[in-house]
């Protein structure tokens, strides 16, 4: 009702606009002549005129020859009348138009009643605009789901089992707010869902009213932000009161580090817009109680920088973290998805969920989504593996480039580089196995090389990363010993590796000259929201230490691969026949070229061959981690061998799969 009355008005306003400029602009325009007034008179004069119309100071007539004409005379002139009366001219006057003095009046008042219109219209903005009123800016823009339309379930949220469970009780509050004020409990007002973009708090929070069968409100933090102070508190307000009538209900703010933001911080001084809309908020939130049946649910993708007051007790006390899934996760998250879809019979979906470590929710969505259009544009019936790996890889690494043209040349170099990464992991004890190679290039990379984890990692082992930093060079260290000479493919790689040998050093302690140590200390931002400074808390010497141990670990990597990939030369050459004959090669492919070429060199690896092939069809499975290079390649690890590093160090995000591309 209230756009469609904004919208009225506008219209009118619009309407009445073109009316005035028009009858500005168009001053009655007959076709008669217009005559100066000398030439009226001469006309006049010689009985060219018949008749005339004295309108205020226009007269307008007929000639003799029945042409119309018009002319303004100056109403000083007291001879014109007798002298048409002499001339006999039918001479008739007609009222001075009524409405002329108004129009005057309002033409030159129109500007100013513009300008106080404008200024009404935004007053009543700051003002939090009357209740009701066609303009209010201060009404909450928060969404209604009514009660009865939600239909999102706890069903259709998988994977995070933990959180489900934590919100169970809020969910056994809204249907019978009774039986736990009757105990004297107390409810949390407010929850707090904190995870990274797409795990699925939204989808979490409107479950939660879907299972109690509440109203669903849903605002976003931005929402409330406005370039008028203190309209964001006065929405902030108004929802609280809408809240309040549709109890019990929930309210979901969505990124609410919006407002919520730390008091005080922040470039340029005071963010009085935006603090004032926080203060209300905390302030509604103190105001009712918990047993009113309204609960606050909030997500965040960055709960540090949230003002500590409203994580106190009696506002969000209750957080709920919702994580990035883990491999069990993903699979229950991909049922849901492709149940909804037609998929191939007999399509292992764990397969896909361990080849998509990092993947959240929404991303799993993503992938069988992407899946299914590939199925439809090339008129398949059903969704098959091909298609989800290929999706799976269009998500990870981008789309293939068929088209970009490569010289032979250089696809030879990126073979070489790709076969470097991909026989170092292959080569090395305790890497993720490699999944896939190839030169097909993807999004920046000319080629990759996947990596498939075992299994998640949540912490890696210096062996590990050492390991890591091995096939990061591999590439690189190939092109060295094949063409004696360097390209730029691998500077992504290098990189990657400076960066972990880095971190090595100074985060995780794994130095044995700087020992267990940490150097340097991120300083975040919180206005700006990253990090933009780092810490200096060590001297020029130990800086000089630190690069020396970065140093050390990179160059004896390069010494490691250097004498690994030189004893394997002949592998190496083939593995890049292979490539540049295939483009895309899995691990089957690349033990069955080296079982060939190396009898009974490999034993555990050619054991552990036979038993998967025993098992299952060899290119059954297809499941990947992939971490494209985005100069040139990634390494996959294949699902062959199961040796995992024991010990574990540092932690690193499970996002981190090893792909090194070159
Ligand atoms: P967030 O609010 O955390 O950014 P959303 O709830 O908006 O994430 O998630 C986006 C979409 O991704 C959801 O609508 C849903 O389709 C899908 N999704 C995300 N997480 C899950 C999950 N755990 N189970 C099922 N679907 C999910
Ligand atoms: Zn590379």
């Amino acid at each position: 009702m209230n756009t469609f009355y904004k919208n009225l008005s506008m219209w009118l306003v619009i309407g009445l606009t073109m009316i005035l400029l028009f009858n500005l602009f168009n001053k009655p325009q007959t076709n008669s002549t217009s005559l100066t007034y000398s030439e009226f008179i001469s006309s006049v004069e010689s009985k060219a005129i018949t008749r005339v119309v004295l309108n205020g100071d226009v007269i307008s007539g007929t000639t003799q020859d029945g042409k119309p004409f018009q002319t303004i005379y100056p109403l000083s002139d007291t001879e014109l009348i007798p002298m048409l009366r002499q001339t006999g001219v039918n001479i008739a006057v007609k009222e001075a138009q009524k409405d002329s003095w108004f129009m005057t009046i309002f033409v030159s008042w129109f500007p100013m009643l513009l300008l106080i219109g404008v200024w009404v219209f935004f007053m009543r903005q700051m003002q939090g605009g009357g209740k009701g009123g066609a303009l209010s800016f201060g009404k909450t823009r928060a969404k209604l789901m009514e009660q009865g339309t939600n239909k999102v379930t706890f069903d259709d949220v998988a994977g995070i089992d933990e959180a489900k469970e934590e919100l169970e009780e809020i969910i056994d509050f809204l249907k019978d707010p009774q039986k736990f004020t009757v105990l004297g409990g107390r409810i949390p007002k407010g929850v707090l869902l904190a995870g990274t973009p797409g795990t699925g708090k939204t989808l979490l929070a409107k479950a939660i009213a879907g299972e109690a069968d509440v109203p669903f409100f849903t605002i976003s933090g931005s929402d409330f932000v406005e370039m008028f102070v203190g309209v964001g508190a006065s929405r902030v307000r108004d929802l609280f009161t809408q809240g309040k009538k549709n109890a019990p209900c929930i309210i979901f703010i969505d990124e609410i580090d919006a407002v919520g933001r730390h008091r005080g911080a922040g470039l340029g001084g005071g963010h009085d817009e935006r603090e004032q809309t926080l203060n209300q908020l905390l302030v509604e939130m103190d105001g009712f109680e918990s047993n009113e049946g309204v609960i606050i649910v909030a997500a965040t993708n960055r709960p540090d920088v949230l003002d500590p007051a409203l994580l106190r007790p009696g506002r969000f006390d209750r957080q709920v973290v919702v994580p990035v899934p883990d491999v069990g996760g993903r699979k229950k998250i991909l049922e849901i998805y492709a149940n909804k879809t037609k998929m191939a019979p007999g399509i292992d979906l764990e397969v896909l969920a361990r080849g998509t470590p990092g993947f959240s929710g929404a991303d799993l969505e993503n992938l069988i989504n992407e899946a299914a259009l590939m199925a439809a544009r090339t008129g398949a019936k059903e969704i098959s593996l091909e298609l989800l790996e290929k999706a799976k890889d269009k998500i990870m690494m981008g789309a293939e480039r068929k088209s970009m043209i490569i010289t032979d040349k250089e696809k030879e170099v990126t073979a070489y580089h790709e076969a470097g990464h991909a026989l170092v992991a292959w080569l090395l004890p305790g890497t993720d196995p490699v999944h896939k190679v190839t030169i097909i290039p993807r999004g920046r990379a000319l080629g990759l090389t996947m990596q498939l984890p075992v299994d998640e990692k949540y912490t890696h082992s210096k062996t590990f990363l050492e390991n890591t930093i091995c096939i990061l060079f591999g590439g690189r260290v190939a092109e060295k010993i094949i063409f004696n000479e360097i390209t730029t493919g691998a500077g992504n790689d290098l990189e990657r590796a400076t960066g972990l040998a880095r971190k090595m050093v100074c985060e995780w302690g794994m130095s044995d000259e700087l020992g267990p140590l940490t150097y340097g200390k991120k300083e975040e931002q919180i206005f700006l929201g990253r990090e933009i400074a780092q810490h200096r808390d060590f001297s020029d010497d130990t800086a000089r230490l630190i690069d020396k141990a970065v140093k050390d670990i990179i160059n004896k990597a390069v010494v490691t691969v250097t004498q690994l990939l030189k004893d394997n030369r002949d592998i190496l050459d083939k593995m890049t026949e292979l490539l540049l004959e295939k483009e895309t090669i899995m691990l089957s492919d690349i033990e069955k070229m080296i079982f060939e070429l190396r009898p009974g060199q490999f034993p555990e690896a050619e054991a552990a061959q036979a038993k998967k092939t025993a098992q299952v069809a060899p290119e059954a499975v297809a499941d990947t981690v992939v971490t494209p290079d985005v100069a040139a390649d990634a390494v996959a690890e294949p699902e062959s061998d199961e040796e995992v590093p024991e010990e574990s160090a540092p932690s690193a995000s499970p996002k981190d799969p090893t792909i090194s591309q070159g």
